[in-house]
């Protein structure tokens, strides 16, 4: 496998030549994929709203790895700009090869609460980015025939929370995008997987650690233990071992596992 980049050498390792776009990898669990899948020699284009995060990240996956990592700005919740973006990123470093579907976000509010717009936000997000970016690299694979796409769903994909009703109905469409896919492609050497990580230490964990702070006089630390309840460990994930998981299933070892939801989650959800 070679880059379609004459311009910079390919890498090393079990990825290298491969293209991998990560959605979200700009920081969090989406940062730690990018960087793992740039230890095992992919090239990267890196995916999201905030222009400054993904130099930031594209810069320290270059200084840290030999590989090819670009970035461009997208939110997945715009189609124009999903359609442009993978334009650009197929250009770039030619078809993709993987995608992590990994952008998403998990406001919380009570049932009644939930307006349209909280609500559509959720879906545009959380189901239909990876919907859109999906058909955007699916042919490409389809031609290849070979393909890997990863859907960073969530324990809320297989179990009921209170509060985030739109985040568990998304999570949920989104396992059942991965298994319906899975089937359509079986024979055609494309994997579609998710990941279903507990409550992992990022920005999400804070925030919300930080709401029921502000919400409940309590401590920084029990607000915490509120959280690390849920898991048998007692304890948060964190983003390497989510990222590892992904990588696992970008390997071409991994070419039988397929249409599965693995559960990265400390024991909390054995559906
Ligand atoms: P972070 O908030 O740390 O990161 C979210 C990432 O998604 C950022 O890079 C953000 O970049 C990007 N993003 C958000 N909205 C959009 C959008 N509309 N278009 C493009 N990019 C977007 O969250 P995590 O790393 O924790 O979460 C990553 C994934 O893992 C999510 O799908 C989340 O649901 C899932 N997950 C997280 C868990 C946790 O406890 N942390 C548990 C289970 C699942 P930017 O803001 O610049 O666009």
């Amino acid at each position: 496998m070679t880059s379609n980049n004459p311009e910079l050498p390919p890498g090393d390792g079990p990825l290298a030549g491969r293209h991998a776009v990560v959605t979200g990898g700009s920081r969090g669990i989406g940062a730690a994929i990018a960087a793992e899948l740039a230890g095992l020699g992919a090239d990267l284009t890196l995916m999201g709203r905030n222009n400054e995060a993904l130099g930031r990240q594209r810069d320290t996956l270059t200084a840290n790895y030999g590989t090819k990592v670009f970035d461009y700005q997208v939110d997945v919740g715009v189609a124009d700009q999903v359609a442009n973006g993978f334009q650009w990123a197929a250009n770039t470093l030619g078809p993709v090869d993987i995608l992590i579907n990994n952008a998403g976000i998990s406001p919380s509010a009570p049932f009644h609460r939930v307006d349209e717009a909280l609500w559509a936000n959720v879906m545009e997000t959380n189901l239909s980015g990876a919907y859109r970016c999906t058909q955007a690299v699916l042919p490409a694979m389809l031609e290849a025939g070979w393909g890997r796409v990863i859907n960073i769903a969530s324990t809320a994909g297989k179990i009921g929370y209170r509060y985030v009703t739109a985040y568990c109905a998304a999570k949920h469409g989104l396992i059942g995008l991965t298994r319906s896919l899975a089937l359509e492609v079986a024979q055609k050497g494309v994997t579609v997987n998710a990941v279903c990580p507990g409550f992992t230490d990022t920005a999400i964990v804070s925030e919300s650690v930080d709401e029921i702070v502000s919400k409940t006089g309590r401590s920084e630390a029990e607000a915490l233990a509120e959280i690390t309840k849920y898991n048998p460990q007692g304890r948060l994930v964190e983003p390497t071992e989510v990222a590892q998981a992904v990588a696992w299933l970008c390997l071409p070892t991994s070419g039988a596992v397929t249409g599965q939801s693995i559960m990265v989650d400390g024991g909390e959800a054995m559906p």
